[in-house]
């Protein structure tokens, strides 16, 4: 068991799109997919609720720019004279000490807030954010998908709109930059990914790239179909990540432990040799259970799948885009 997965699984066992993770912890086995499904929709409720005992650990990277980890997906706070900018802002309930974290780094207020998409485990903050200063910027699907009730099929979860606080007031299309704090911030939308409002947010003098949910580090990623994502733009996404990032690059995943540019060609090359082996198995017309039950993702499975997605619910997320 890793580090990371011990002390999540320490906090009861949920986390983001961990479907099949509540009953794990009671059983000591998987769920199927479509066992899992069904669970789906209630660990919505139990992430937010387990991220108000989550303590919230800052970690110090370089030039200003820190990683904070335990409430939904990572987040990063460059702090300076020109104040605070944030990457996400976790779960709503995680504000008091979110608070005390940011505290803990310097006095500087929350002047910026960039979300890297819209999933709730990097949005739900938003307002309280926003409240405290921060002016929210994003991709302009983010702001579509925050704007309006959202379903998310694979969690069988509907989501609604957000408050009036909590949507991006600065949204752009391709790319943006800013300067701040004697950084420059390159801001890139990989096109569709994970979902369809993706972006990276490259802290250019420290070297430190945040990824939003295009890499997870060490484990399965979630694929959100339903609103926009797939398992080529996924395959695309981390290779653009690899071209931006150098062995000298520090790379804050959406979710994992804080890595390196080698665990994410790992992490790319897995996604390649599972779409390749799911795409054949397809392609002779076998059906979704079938290629599940074949078990395509066995050999990563150990590797990969001890977390948060097993290799049948990856299975199944790759198949449905090939
Ligand atoms: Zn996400």
């Amino acid at each position: 068991m890793t580090k990371f997965h011990s002390a999540m699984m320490s906090r009861r066992g949920f986390c983001l799109c961990c479907a099949g993770a509540a009953t794990m912890a009671a059983t000591g086995t998987w769920l199927t997919p479509s066992e899992a499904f069904a669970q789906a929709r209630a660990i919505v409720f139990f992430i937010k609720s387990d991220a108000a005992n989550a303590e919230i650990s800052v970690t110090p990277l370089r030039r200003g720019v820190s990683a904070l980890q335990g409430s939904g997906g990572n987040m990063a706070v460059l702090t300076g004279p020109d104040g605070k900018l944030l990457v996400d802002a976790g779960i709503s309930v995680s504000q008091p000490k979110i608070k005390a974290a940011l505290a803990s780094i310097d006095a500087a207020p929350i002047k910026h807030l960039v979300n890297t998409h819209w999933h709730f485990d990097h949005t739900d903050g938003n307002e309280w954010v926003n409240g405290a200063g921060g002016v929210i910027l994003a991709h302009e699907n983010t702001r579509k998908r925050l704007s309006s009730a959202q379903r998310v099929e694979d969690w069988k979860f509907d989501f609604p709109a957000v408050a009036a606080a909590a949507i991006p007031t600065e949204v752009f299309t391709d790319s943006k930059e800013m300067r701040l704090n004697d950084s420059t911030l390159a801001l890139k939308y990989y096109g569709p990914a994970h979902t369809d409002g993706d972006i990276s947010v490259y802290f250019e003098e420290a070297d430190v790239l945040h990824t939003g949910d295009t890499f997870w580090n060490g484990i399965y990623p979630f694929i959100d179909y339903s609103t926009g994502g797939n398992i080529d733009g996924s395959i695309r996404a981390a290779e653009a990540n690899l071209i931006l990032a150098t062995d000298k690059t520090i790379i804050i995943p959406g979710h994992g432990p804080i890595g390196t540019r080698a665990q994410l060609q790992d992490f790319r090359d897995m996604l390649v040799a599972i779409r390749e082996k799911v795409a054949t198995l397809k392609g002779q017309g076998r059906s979704v259970d079938d290629i599940v039950a074949a078990k395509p993702s066995a050999s990563l499975d150990a590797k990969w799948g001890q977390f948060v997605i097993d290799g049948g619910f990856f299975t199944k997320l790759v198949y449905e885009g090939v």
